[in-house]
């Protein structure tokens, strides 16, 4: 009785994280958030978190259902799934009931809860958001990189696709596919989906089509695969993104009927872990998705400030030497400093890990490196979200002052002064290298 144990024998004994960290878009926002509490000045460009503020309607709906307090069913609110199948009927054409739908706290836990109940293997491009294969590694799947270059985009080809799954064709997979992507900014036409969809119904492999940037196509022309693939392509999508909404953690799968008992799968371990999402969230939700003017406005607005910045962002890194996709949707860019890897070298910096330390500690400028993403660390990739401006003040003025003109560098410069510094403090960081 009484037996004195060492704390730290609680500590290290019985950990299944299969040697994770914690996951790097979160560190390094916490990293950024304590140097500014230093009083240090922190340029933002490492947590993809969408700068403008939930659609006022929508935080109006959160307010009148304070006082939902009932859990609510596994799969999400009945009224809510129908008003997702209508949305999705709006926006892609294609019918799907609301059985189809299914809540859950983020798509990041709807896909963790996937990989968890199906037996198959991830295939992800490199590179790929930062969660998919450590989420992999916690079910204990096997994941297969997939190599893309950055000729192309960085985007999956059907023909690599193709060659993996040839060596064992019966073998059960699991594939995502991110576009707009997170963390190249690129996306894909309509004739690569084609392709992809071909091989994904050639091999039987389960798709999830992670199109959380969908609504944020800068030209709102996004096209889902689940058009040409619709028998096996689960849509993967929630309120985090387009809707400004990341911190109210609601996330939405679309099944196609035949993957039904799939989804039952995944509202079994629902029920046991997270129950059902939050109930006045869900309830809000109900109007965020919707058709509302303000809404599609929001969204016009959204696009045209994200299209702007992206293309200046790109223009100023290319005018010195940096390769990298041209953004065509969502909020971020994937830069190349393989021009300056001489020089780079010459200080020591040999890895993209070392690159984003040296960028943070001389400028304040903080983004992720290519290595969080898959790629090797030797190649000197690295991640920006072109997100630290008051979105809400600057969507304001593009809606209001700007209603007809386009978003030239001179709005850029005055009201998003923070993106505009940080490229100045890099330029000057490599010249002076
Ligand atoms: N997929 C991608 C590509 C993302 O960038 C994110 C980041 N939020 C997610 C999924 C997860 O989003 P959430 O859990 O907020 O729905
Ligand atoms: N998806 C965002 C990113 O890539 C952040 C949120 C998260 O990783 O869960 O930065």
């Amino acid at each position: 009785m009484g037996e004195i144990r060492k704390s730290n024998h609680f500590v290290n004994l019985n950990l299944n994280v299969r040697g994770l960290n914690q996951s790097a878009t979160l560190v390094i926002n916490e990293r950024s958030n304590e140097l500014i509490q230093q009083g240090k000045t922190v340029y933002k460009l490492g947590l993809g978190q969408s700068p403008f503020p939930v659609p006022k309607i929508v935080q109006e709906a959160l307010q009148r259902n304070a006082h939902q307090k009932d859990y609510l069913p596994v799969k999400g609110l009945m009224k809510l799934r129908e008003a997702i199948a209508d949305f999705n009927y709006r926006h892609e054409g294609t019918p799907c009931s609301p059985e189809d739908i299914m809540i859950g706290p983020g798509s990041k836990e709807l896909i963790f809860i996937l990989q968890l109940v199906y037996y198959g293997e991830l295939i992800i491009p490199t590179p790929s958001w930062v969660s998919y294969s450590p989420q992999a590694r916690i079910a204990g799947r096997h994941v297969t990189w997939v190599p893309t270059s950055e000729v192309s985009n960085w985007r999956l080809s059907p023909e690599k696709l193709d060659l993996i799954c040839r060596s064992d064709p019966d073998r059960p997979r699991v594939v995502i596919l991110n576009y707009p992507s997170n963390p190249t900014g690129s996306t894909y036409p309509e004739e690569r989906l084609k392709k992809l969809a071909e091989v994904a119904r050639k091999y039987n492999l389960i798709l999830i089509s992670d199109e959380i940037y969908g609504l944020l196509d800068h030209e709102g022309n996004h096209v889902s695969i689940s058009r040409y693939y619709p028998e096996g392509t689960i849509i993967s999508s929630g309120l985090s993104k387009w809707a400004g909404a990341g911190g109210w953690r609601l996330g939405t799968f679309t099944f196609p009927e035949n993957l039904r008992w799939l989804q039952n799968a995944m509202a079994i371990v629902a029920s046991e872990t997270f129950t059902s999402t939050s109930a006045p969230i869900q309830y809000a939700a109900i109007t965020a998705f919707e058709e509302h003017k303000e809404i599609d406005e929001y969204l016009v607005y959204s696009r045209k400030i994200l299209k702007a910045l992206g293309n200046y962002m790109a223009d100023r890194l290319r005018a010195i030497n940096i390769t990298l996709p041209s953004p065509k949707g969502g909020f971020y860019l994937f830069p190349n400093f393989n021009f300056y890897r001489e020089k780079l070298a010459s200080k020591g910096i040999l890895t993209s890990f070392e690159l984003c330390e040296a960028v943070l500690k001389a400028t304040g400028v903080a983004f992720l490196p290519g290595m969080d993403f898959g790629r090797q660390p030797e190649e000197l990739t690295c991640r920006m979200a072109y997100v630290d401006f008051d979105g809400e003040m600057v969507l304001d003025k593009a809606m209001n002052y700007f209603k007809d003109k386009p978003i030239d560098n001179g709005f850029l410069k005055s009201y998003c002064p923070k993106m505009i510094k940080s490229i100045d403090l890099l330029e000057e960081w490599l010249e002076n290298l």
